[in-house]
């Protein structure tokens, strides 16, 4: 394959989704490769957060918790996620953090494994798991007298033994962008008796999901990154079912009540979902998620997730072969997976030396990327990832993206000192 910027032009004419770009606000000239950590501005949010603030604040006052449906946009999220992970109606509420969440699945996964298998004391997980997994899970585990056991990922199926009780996967890898079998591990969770917990922060709304069909047990994930709801938009939760009468969320505050508006003593869990609401949601937040989740919706006429994930991958093999090519010589390690079902939505690639200065580097250039700091006790080297979200990046962006990067390294401008300054985010 030649893989001329004139190529990549053509690929972005006869793209089908091409289109769906122009919902988005990304500034003149800029290549945004990190909508995995921060999905972009769509045109729309700003008119809605105004309409929602001068309107329904302004005008409608406390009236719009019922006529703005304000109280119900928890589950009128959730119904509108639910279709992009694979899971029915009712299954899906948006509400809190990632974090959150998560403490609050894995609280009800390991109360419902004491209660089936009460030997099994084991919260297994991926070393290379997201920390805010990972240190919630070591709370929890703490205080509930387990035993968190953190292995390599290729380590995985040997200590899935019958002392697990929790399996708790993040479905794509943040640094390296592989992809997990979700329906391989849940079954073979169930099949030592544990249960299967998956964050989907770096999938939905990135690759294909089929909760139900996986028979995952609980899920999690994030608005803000694929979703673009916009910085600290609040997350999601997904519980099977049959779980979600079995276990108590230990977070029981008042929206999570079967009659918050009572105000009775004792705390009695809504019927569904419900429950795993804890107090007053960021209206404001909500709003902007919608907006954001509109841009999805847009896709369905197109093909939906089964077309955006066709770009995505090409956007992926293409940026892979191009980096291949052009910047070959230059100590690029392909950290992702180059097998399609192994392979989430973005492209990393570790350099022993440099790595954080060649992204900022290309971020001068506005092409962003961003980086990841390996630990070196794990052998790990320091990552650059770039995300590929098919919404609206297309093949000239990635050609003039790879160009830019091949520039960086053959002028070795990333040694300027200036790009060495160590930002707080990176
Ligand atoms: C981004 C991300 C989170 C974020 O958690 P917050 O509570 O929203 O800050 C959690 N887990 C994973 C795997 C992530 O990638």
């Amino acid at each position: 394959m030649n893989l001329s910027l004139n190529t990549c032009q053509q690929m972005d004419q006869q793209d089908p989704l091409r289109g769906l770009r122009e919902q988005f606000q990304i500034p003149p000239g800029m290549i945004y490769l990190d909508g995995n950590s921060l999905g972009v501005l769509p045109r729309a949010t700003a008119d809605r957060l105004q309409a929602v603030v001068q309107q329904e604040w302004g005008v409608g006052l406390i009236r719009s918790y019922n006529t703005a449906q304000w109280f119900e946009q928890p589950h009128i999220l959730g119904e509108r996620i639910a279709p992009w992970l694979g899971a029915g109606a009712g299954e899906v509420v948006v509400t809190d953090t990632t974090s959150v969440n998560l403490f609050k699945v894995l609280s009800m996964a390991m109360a419902m494994a004491a209660q089936d298998h009460p030997g099994q004391r084991v919260l297994l997980s991926e070393r290379g798991n997201f920390p805010t997994d990972l240190y919630m899970a070591e709370s929890l585990c703490a205080q509930h007298g387990w035993q968190l056991r953190c292995v390599e990922a290729a380590q995985l199926a040997q200590h899935l033994t019958t002392d697990v009780g929790v399996l708790m996967l993040t479905h794509v890898n943040y640094r390296t962008g592989s992809m997990w079998d979700m329906a391989h591990w849940s079954e073979a969770a169930h099949a030592v008796g544990a249960l299967a917990v998956w964050d989907l922060a770096h999938s939905a709304g990135a690759v294909p999901l089929n909760l139900k069909a996986a028979q995952a047990d609980f899920a999690v994930g994030c608005g803000y990154k694929y979703l673009n709801g916009g910085p600290g938009a609040p997350a999601f939760v997904w519980a099977q079912p049959e779980h979600v009468q079995r276990a108590q969320q230990p977070l029981t505050g008042w929206w999570g009540h079967a009659r918050p508006f009572a105000f009775t003593p004792g705390y009695e869990p809504a019927a569904g979902m419900g429950r795993f609401l804890c107090g007053s949601q960021s209206v404001l937040a909500m709003a902007a998620l919608g907006c954001g989740l509109a841009t999805f919706e847009r896709s369905l006429p197109l093909g939906g997730m089964v077309a955006l994930r066709q770009k995505s991958l090409a956007l992926t093999d293409t940026f892979i072969e191009l980096v291949q090519t052009q910047c070959a010589g230059h100590g690029l390690v392909l950290e992702t997976p180059l097998a399609h079902d192994k392979r989430g939505s973005q492209v990393s690639f570790s350099r022993s030396e440099g790595a954080y200065a060649v992204v900022q580097a290309l971020i001068e250039r506005d092409v962003i990327g961003d980086f990841r700091a390996g630990d070196p006790a794990l052998g790990e080297a320091d990552i650059m990832r770039f995300g590929f979200t098919p919404l609206y990046v297309g093949f000239e962006d990635v050609w003039r993206a790879v160009a830019h990067l091949k520039d960086v390294l053959d002028a070795q401008s990333w040694r300027d000192a200036r790009f060495a300054v160590q930002n707080k985010v990176t």
